[in-house]
């Protein structure tokens, strides 16, 4: 029995020596020490020994198992760690991979033409000032020196909301509410931006645009001051090369009042399709305030003067830009809003 103790030692050994995975390792264990297994066939086999023989022979065969479960448990434990290391490796994290960031948007081309208008004023000393969109009748028109009966006030033109109420159609009421709310004849420098409201669809009208207005009143001011702000404000926006000039026209709320060109910038002056061949774009309207504005919103015009301009933001943009058609700013495209 010794020598078939020995042999079955050897062989189980040799067995598990080349393994390589857990299942043949379990029918290693199986094969020997199962309930059939050749070791336990072993122990079995003892009752038939006499009984000096039993203790002795199965302290030995005892030991054997011992030793062969060892063997088992720490190659099985081996395998485990051998296991557990391969898939960590194969599962690491590639962190060299760039990861996936948010889309972040950016300013809209408005919003920062709105911001260039704005830092150049304010350098200049002028505070930003707000008013309602929706606006009284008495703000929007009457104290701009436009009477109920005026022509400009045609109700085509506007969104009224009831008689009295309105979606405001330009800035101007800003400058009425901002000189009622001062000391009579006491200094005035502001712009007001923000959206205002016309009948009006096309490529070059939106029901709803930008508008910067912008007025200034003082003892001493003059035409000439108000040429010096305005050439600097537009040289500022599109380059100190364009040129400015000046052309009368009518607006109810100034008086002289004047139209404001810039040397074309697609062609610099030399007449192409986009300045209708004349070198020339139209870009804002002003004025000296009329005498009639100044004294309906508590001012003396025999102390103050002031003068007053407004300029549409959208075609502003457009121009700076290079876009053909306004209502590209209001669909929202990626596409086109990408390109700023
Ligand atoms: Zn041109």
């Amino acid at each position: 029995m010794k020598e078939e103790l020995q042999r079955i030692k050897a062989e189980a050994l040799d067995a598990i020596k080349g393994l390589t995975d857990q299942r043949s390792l379990q029918d290693i264990r199986v094969k020997y020490l199962g309930k059939k297994g050749e070791i336990t066939a072993l122990l079995k086999g003892l009752g038939k020994l006499s009984p000096e023989e039993r203790p002795k022979a199965g302290a030995l065969v005892n030991a054997v198992r011992e030793e062969l479960e060892a063997k088992i448990d720490a190659v099985k434990t081996r395998m485990e760690a051998a296991e557990l290391n391969a898939r960590l490796e194969q599962e690491r994290i590639d962190i060299t991979l760039p990861g996936r960031a948010p889309k972040s948007g950016h300013i809209h081309p408005l919003t920062a033409v709105n911001e260039m208008i704005e830092d150049f004023f304010m350098k200049m000393g002028y505070t930003v000032e707000e008013g309602p969109e929706i606006e009284q009748d008495y703000y929007n028109f009457e104290c701009l020196n436009l009477p109920k009966d005026h022509p400009a006030r045609d109700m085509q033109d506007s969104f009224y909301i009831t008689e009295n109420f309105l979606l405001r159609t330009h800035t101007s009421p800003v400058q009425a509410r901002t000189m009622q709310r001062h000391e009579p004849n006491s200094p005035i420098r502001m712009i007001a931006p923000g959206k205002v409201y016309r009948w009006d669809y096309d490529a070059t009208h939106s029901p709803v645009f930008h508008q910067v207005e912008g007025l200034i009143i003082d003892e001493h001011i003059t035409f000439a001051d108000l040429k010096g702000t305005l050439e600097s404000f537009l040289r500022h926006m599109y380059g100190d090369e364009t040129k400015v000039r000046f052309r009368t026209s009518f607006f109810p709320f100034t008086e002289p009042s004047a139209e404001v060109d810039i040397s074309c910038v697609m062609c610099g002056g030399e007449g192409c399709r986009v300045c209708s061949h004349t070198g020339w774009l139209e870009i804002l309207g002003c004025g000296m305030v009329h005498p009639d504005v100044l004294r309906m919103n508590g001012y003396d015009p025999e102390k103050v003067k002031g003068f007053a301009f407004g300029m549409g933001v959208e075609r502003i943009a457009m121009l700076l830009y290079g876009i053909n058609d306004l209502r590209l700013f209001f669909e929202d495209d990626v596409r086109f809003l990408e390109q700023f």
